[in-house]
């Protein structure tokens, strides 16, 4: 096995978890520290506009921090990485990888607005299924 690539085999926390389990679990603790990473906190107070209010580096608009979506008032704006945290085109490689692009500097940083956000998140995760099947299609093959 890879370093800490997912096998499937729940080999992590005492048979509870597989290595997918544990690799989240470990992204979401250091994607807390990313709060206490003071160029996100940088760029997101350069792209204010006023109070509550961001510039949204994709299409350009002045938007509200929050707004209310179904029925609840939700985060509206969110400091994206430019360079994806983890490459959709290559997937995790090592832990080194995902702490250097995670802690990055603020010029791969950029503020979106829910829509672009979204909407890029989705592109990164249309080209990391298609990845992953391709991968699939290259194991079957082996
Ligand atoms: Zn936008």
């Amino acid at each position: 096995m890879g370093a800490g690539r997912p096998s499937g085999e729940k080999n992590r926390c005492g048979g509870r978890w597989t290595q997918a389990r544990f690799n989240s679990f470990i992204k979401s603790g250091l994607r807390g520290l990313t709060r206490r990473w003071a160029p996100i906190n940088d760029v997101d107070k350069a792209a204010t506009t006023k109070r509550g209010f961001r510039m949204c580096a994709g299409c350009n608009r002045e938007v509200p921090v929050t707004e209310v979506r179904d029925g609840k008032r939700q985060k509206n704006t969110f400091v994206d990485h430019i360079k994806a945290i983890v490459d959709p085109e290559t997937g995790f490689t090592t832990w080194d990888d995902v702490v250097e692009r995670m802690f990055c500097e603020a010029d791969n940083l950029q503020v979106l607005c829910y829509e672009c956000h979204t909407e890029k998140s989705n592109e990164e995760r249309a080209i990391a299924k298609e990845r992953r099947q391709r991968e699939k299609e290259n194991n079957n093959n082996d």
